[in-house]
């Protein structure tokens, strides 16, 4: 059967697939165990931290969007980042972008110095510097494109090319885009990593991860890794994950829209020295991002000429953006990366990363365009009167 339309996977995948009752919805499994039908011999499942319904329909629906073999649901998207750094050993070596996720981050570096593998943090928009870290063999590539939180473009098919030439696997955090805007393993990557807390479930309300594989023998080795460790995603995240799953195109085309009236607007106003966003035409990576992505998504973030005053007066003055962290659900949010997602990272890192203290990042929602950008006239209004 020819693979269907994406958004007819994120709609549909799973519904009326219950023949016991022909629930339309798929239903919950919350057991955590299931009865063995004879001496040694269950039914498909035995205990829920192994294997459970409604975790595995979601890990199927990711897979699918992804175009993966299958997809490993986790508890958390630091547990699929994590995940996927269990392929490395004492010795080997991990290249990363400089300019990651926080927590990433500080993730990678704890490990680092506990001895568990070497990293490398590298600007890999810089073809000599990714160069240079790709001769020394390394066994994993992560790519987070666009980056968390300036918005950075990276060629995705490029960046796998050299590295699978080099001998690592290739990682995409594809947080920021989601599958309905971006497909890493189409273009090479071994692994697309999730956040599924963000746009995949959407709604604020739950907090997971995945790792969607291209191979099924990776699937298999970090499925057992899941299980040993016992970082499977919960059965009730998962159902509400693929819920939000079933809008997710709809989210993601309105919300890709407020985002961009929202970047045109910051870049017209004199309080605001730069914005990143990757649907602008002045930024870097806006030609990479249209022909890489299937849209620009709904992050982006921006410079206040005021420094660290102004962000006060902003952020103090904001009422339909809530001042908070995390991304991807159907309200906006605005987030201090110095002091709040990216804290973690360290001063200098950050500076090396060129994230500011004037910095703030938006997850731009599906309220009103004009209530929206209303919202933000009247914050940065607040600056000058201070
Ligand atoms: N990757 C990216 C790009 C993120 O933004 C985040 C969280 O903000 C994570 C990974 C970690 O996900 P979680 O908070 O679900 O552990």
């Amino acid at each position: 059967m020819q693979e269907r339309d994406r958004r007819t996977i994120a709609a549909a995948h799973g519904v009326a697939s219950d023949d016991r009752y022909g629930t339309v919805t798929p239903p919950l499994y919350l057991s955590s165990t299931f009865a063995f039908s004879d001496y040694a011999t269950h039914r498909g499942y035995e205990y829920s931290r192994t294997a459970n319904p409604s975790r595995d329909l979601l890990g199927e629906t990711i897979a699918r969007l992804e175009g993966a073999a299958d997809a490993i649901v986790t508890a958390s998207g630091m547990a699929a980042v994590n995940l996927v750094l269990s392929l490395a050993r004492p010795g080997d070596l991990i290249v990363a972008p400089h300019d990651c996720y926080g927590g990433t981050y500080r993730l990678l570096a704890t490990r680092q110095a506990e001895g568990h593998f070497d990293v490398v943090f590298v600007d890999q928009s810089d073809p000599a510097a990714l160069a240079a870290a790709l001769a020394r063999k390394p066994v994993l590539v992560l790519i987070e494109t666009p980056s968390n939180p300036l918005m950075r473009v990276v060629d995705i098919a490029a960046i796998a090319t050299q590295a699978k030439a080099a001998g690592a696997k290739v990682a995409v955090d594809n947080t920021f885009l989601s599958p309905a805007l971006q497909r890493p393993i189409a273009l090479g990557a071994d692994f697309a990593i999730h956040s599924t807390t963000k746009y995949l479930n959407g709604h604020s309300d739950i907090v997971g991860g995945a790792v969607a594989c291209a191979a099924a023998t990776d699937a298999e080795r970090l499925g057992f890794w899941a299980n040993i460790t016992g970082v499977t995603g919960s059965p009730f995240d998962a159902y509400l994950t693929l819920r939000g799953i079933r809008t997710l195109f709809a989210r993601m085309e309105r919300q890709e829209a407020n985002a961009a009236a929202v970047a045109a607007f910051l870049e017209s106003h004199p309080a605001v020295s730069a914005v990143h966003y990757p649907g602008l035409s002045s930024h870097p990576g806006h030609a990479l991002a249209k022909r890489q992505q299937d849209g620009f998504g709904a992050m982006l973030s921006f410079d206040l000429a005021g420094g660290v005053p102004a962000v006060q007066s902003f952020v103090a003055a904001v009422r339909i953006f809530t001042l908070a962290e995390s991304l991807g659900g159907v309200e906006s949010l605005v987030a201090h990366p110095a002091t709040m997602t990216h804290a973690g990272m360290g001063a200098e890192a950050r500076r090396a990363a060129g994230i500011g203290d004037g910095l703030l990042r938006l997850s731009v929602g599906l309220e009103g365009e004009g209530d929206l950008i209303d919202d933000l006239r009247q914050a940065l209004a607040s600056i000058d009167r201070d």
